[in-house]
């Protein structure tokens, strides 16, 4: 097509030479292959071919029986770039990043388990009632540089001097933090600002708010282009729930609001307690009566749940509370246009799509189903009486959303067996592998 034709001479010009398409997998990691300019109308027509269950792990052959794996005989998914989503690299000249979209190759149908296309999914279900939703990402992660010394090969970067919000090279001694803003900057990736947090090493960095998809794509963008700017200064950035055992944890808050066909903030009601509407307290109400079931999206991996507890900035109990850092739901002061919810649920592991497609997902239910919260906590709440405990562990959170019928409703089953299979095998290979705690703790005594 012509289109395609000018906008290859226009990169041309721009001196690309190379598209790296790369699509977001099962746990949001970013997979693709470097496609040279001019076999770019070819991977636009068929997609780019990939071996299917290279779609949702890290290691081949370990789980024959998900969809696409080797009981079907390993078929290929197509992956066709998403060419609203095409940005020059800052870091690598000649090269734009592409996102693709995972395709069935016969139908050119969705691949029922591709997180983008989930997510569009269940947008979709929300815009039956022409309501949208508008999210902002927060993104921690810890920073660590190569350390022969230590069993993991890796310490803390700057770990010493300085604490949560110190600014400078005090607490980040190479500039580590203005690098990566400006280089996502460039990127367009939406950043607002960074800041150091509690730990040493440990970094968040804001994103603007915008549409479910876009905020999503922005968000696994982020991870993938801090994550390559780090091995680039030849670091390991780290979005692991609780990376380290002397140190608190990542999270991944998401700020929601949500807006109707004139792009008014549905949340804000000054009439209504706390100048939240009813369609904010359903919200909420979705939010908590599905959190057991959303764990295992926002909370994907084994290590996850040591990030929980009390007495941290992590959520501990399911519960919400005004401007409450110890709630699962936090509603911040600002009202009006800015009336939102920060889910401080998920933590950094989490694959952006699945995540957000959760939470679009629990607050469309909360609100078709008009659910009304319990009062919201208030003060230390760590200890609340009557409020529940999220999962203390991934399997749970895996049965909790296996049980959840409502919310696999709206997901869709094949998305939702695919994942647990994904996930339960995790935990098979976890269960019989004898870590380094359990060595010291029992080898001498017992
Ligand atoms: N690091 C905390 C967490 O794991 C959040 C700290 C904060 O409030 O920014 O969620
Ligand atoms: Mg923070
Ligand atoms: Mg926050």
């Amino acid at each position: 097509p012509p289109q395609i034709r000018q906008r290859i001479d226009a990169l041309a010009a721009q001196g690309i030479d190379v598209i790296r398409v790369a699509y977001p997998d099962l746990i949001g990691s970013d997979r693709g292959r470097d496609v040279l300019l001019h076999h770019l109308p070819s991977a636009i027509g068929h997609g780019i071919a990939f071996c299917r269950a290279i779609y949702h792990t890290a290691a081949l052959g370990e789980h024959s029986d998900i969809p696409g794996g080797l009981d079907a005989g390993m078929p290929d998914i197509a992956v066709r770039p998403d060419l609203a989503t095409l940005v020059p690299l800052p870091w690598e000249p000649g090269v734009a990043w592409c996102i693709g979209d995972a395709r069935d190759p016969e139908t050119g149908r969705p691949a029922p388990e591709s997180p983008r296309d989930l997510l569009r999914q269940v947008t979709g279900r929300l815009r039956e009632s022409e309501l949208t939703a508008v999210v902002g990402p927060e993104l921690e992660y810890v920073l660590l540089d190569p350390d022969p010394a230590s069993p993991t090969g890796w310490r803390r970067y700057a770990g010493a001097p300085g604490n949560v919000y110190t600014v400078g090279r005090k607490g980040d001694p190479d500039g580590h933090l203005l690098r990566t803003l400006r280089h996502l900057h460039d990127l367009g990736i939406g950043v607002t600002s960074g800041n150091r947090e509690f730990d040493g090493g440990q970094f968040e960095i804001n994103l603007d708010h915008s549409e479910a998809l876009d905020a999503a794509d922005r968000a696994f963008r982020f991870k993938a282009a801090v994550k390559e700017l780090a091995r680039i200064e030849g670091r390991l950035a780290t979005f692991m729930a609780k990376p380290l055992n002397d140190g608190g944890g990542s999270g991944f808050h998401l700020h929601l609001s949500v807006v109707d066909s004139e792009q008014r903030n549905v949340f804000d009601d000054p009439g209504e307690p706390y100048g939240l509407s009813a369609t904010a307290r359903h919200a909420i109400a979705g939010l908590l009566n599905h959190a057991p079931a959303l764990a295992a999206l926002f909370n994907p991996t084994i290590n996850s749940y040591k990030r929980f507890g009390p007495d941290t900035a992590a959520p501990w109990l399911i519960d919400w509370g005004l401007d409450n850092r110890g709630a699962m739901v936090r509603i911040p002061p600002e009202r009006g246009s800015g009336s939102r919810l920060e889910i401080r649920l998920g933590d950094a592991t989490a694959n952006p799509y699945l995540a957000i497609a959760g939470l679009v997902a629990a607050v469309h239910l909360g609100i078709s189903d008009a659910a009304e919260p319990p009062a919201p906590m208030s003060g230390y709440g760590y200890d609340a009486a009557g409020a529940p405990k999220l999962p203390t562990h991934l399997g749970e959170a895996l049965d909790a959303l296996e049980a959840d019928h409502q919310l696999t409703e709206v997901l869709g089953k094949p998305f939702v067996d695919a994942f647990l299979t994904f996930k339960r095998d995790e935990l098979t290979r976890f269960r019989s592998y004898v870590t380094d705690w359990e060595f010291r703790e029992y080898s001498h005594l017992l």
